[in-house]
């Protein structure tokens, strides 16, 4: 598998990961466009939210208690949450993954 973020789930690439259970893992971002900028990846290979099935139902709700678990911990005010979609979505990495942002948001979307 040529994935990178399953590479970092296998821990063959090193990322400065902030979160781990069962099904999750969370790292920051390398190119952060705030202040907290995590992205949480399922460790089960998807390559987007194009491909979820009915089985993994349960799964992309967990995703977004990891979400609200690590900003909880953070005790962060706010934040906002973004998955891309394709290429045409802004997507660039082909492995589901969920953007924590928080910090000074003003020049996102
Ligand atoms: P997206 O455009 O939604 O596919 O976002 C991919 C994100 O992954 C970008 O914000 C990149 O900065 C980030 N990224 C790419 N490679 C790595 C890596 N090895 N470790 C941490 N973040 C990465
Ligand atoms: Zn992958």
């Amino acid at each position: 598998m040529s994935c990178i973020f399953c590479k970092i789930v296998n821990k063959e690439v090193s990322a400065d990961i902030v979160y781990e259970n069962e099904n999750f893992l969370a790292f920051k971002d390398i190119n952060p466009r705030a202040s907290v900028h995590i992205l949480i990846i399922p460790k089960k290979h998807i390559p987007s939210v194009d491909h979820i099935k009915p089985e993994d139902k349960d799964l992309m709700g967990e995703l977004i208690l990891v979400a609200q678990e690590i900003a909880r911990k953070k005790e962060l005010k706010g934040y906002k949450l973004v998955i891309n979609v394709g290429r045409e979505g802004g997507q660039v990495i082909d492995h589901l993954h969920l953007h924590l942002l928080s910090g000074d948001l003003s020049h996102l979307p």
